[in-house]
């Protein structure tokens, strides 16, 4: 009877729901884990500035270990650690570990901004920014060399918010981009009481933009006008020749994307930077 099978989907359902909840305890346990025997990973991926024709940032992403040889998605580890109180931890790790690679290696390799992912929630936590900054300095680098990443459709949500904890971040010099723009509904306009320093473009727009005209000249107008209000552009995600062929009749500043690298750990970002920005006798 009918009765019968919604029992059973009711209990499928349960199911389902179990090893969801039982995924993500596992998560938490390897995050913990990881972060207490210091086992959590950052990788980066170097960003192109087409003018200068050579790697001068990077982008910091963290990557957790699933104990079988693979990792588990950066988004699906931002998310758990969210919910579980986690988020500050893994920021202040990640921080510290990127701030140390620039300060010992990455200038060396001509590396003058280091990309770092903000979730919302770390901001939120009351004295937020003076110990992020905190972080920074205890590592000796100057706040300057960092790009703190905060994604367009969180920042929408609440304008005035947004403005408060922006301007207290930017007074420390560190610069500020807006990341995955253009899959919000944010207007230009309403940016320009922000103190964001950098457009990163999301893959999305790219993609569309070399596939129709329309795009494309939306997409080459919205570089201009990020250009008089002295934003850098950012093109993330670039995989294609046909994209970053697209993107270089523009006057965006920086391609990112696997077209030139995938994120690589510590050792395998410096050989990429050694061999591709020219530079010898950088040691390990
Ligand atoms: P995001 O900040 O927009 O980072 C870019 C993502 O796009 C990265 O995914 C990167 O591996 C991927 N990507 C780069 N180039 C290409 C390309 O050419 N094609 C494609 N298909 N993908 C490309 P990842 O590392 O999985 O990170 C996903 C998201 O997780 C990040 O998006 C960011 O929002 C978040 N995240 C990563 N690390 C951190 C962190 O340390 N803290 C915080 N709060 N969020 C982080
Ligand atoms: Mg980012
Ligand atoms: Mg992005
Ligand atoms: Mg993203």
């Amino acid at each position: 009877t009918s009765g019968a099978g919604m029992a059973n989907n009711v209990i499928l359902y349960d199911d389902k729901l179990l090893e969801v909840r039982r995924e993500e305890a596992r998560i938490v346990r390897l995050l913990e884990t990881s972060l207490k025997e210091k086992t959590l990973e950052v990788w980066y991926q170097p960003l192109y500035h087409l003018k200068r024709e050579r790697f001068t940032g990077t982008e910091a992403l963290v990557r957790l270990p699933d104990g079988n040889g693979g990792y588990v998605p950066a988004g699906q580890v931002i998310e758990i650690a969210e919910k579980n109180g986690l988020v500050g931890q893994v920021g202040e790790y990640v921080i510290h570990r990127a701030c140390t690679f620039m300060m010992e290696k990455g200038k060396k390799l001509g590396i003058e901004s280091m990309g770092i992912n903000l979730s919302v929630q770390q901001l939120l936590v009351e004295n937020s920014v003076p110990s992020i900054i905190g972080h920074i300095k205890k590592t000796g680098l100057d706040p300057k060399c960092i790009t703190f990443e905060i994604t367009e459709t969180v920042l929408i949500q609440s304008i005035e918010l947004a403005k408060g904890i922006l301007d207290e971040l930017s007074s420390y010099g560190v610069r500020i981009a807006l990341d995955d723009f253009g899959i919000g509904y944010s207007s230009l306009n309403y940016l320009l009481n922000l103190p964001v320093n950098v457009l990163k473009f999301d893959r999305s727009m790219t993609k569309k933009s070399v596939d129709s005209e329309k795009q494309y000249a939306l997409l080459k107008a919205m570089i201009q006008m990020a250009d008089i209000n002295q934003m850098d552009v950012v093109a993330e995600g670039v995989e294609t020749e046909e994209e970053w062929k697209m993107l270089t009749s523009t006057s965006a500043s920086y391609i990112q994307g696997f077209y030139y690298s995938k994120p690589l750990p510590e050792e395998k970002l410096m050989q990429f930077l050694r061999d591709n920005n020219h530079i010898e006798n950088v040691k390990q």
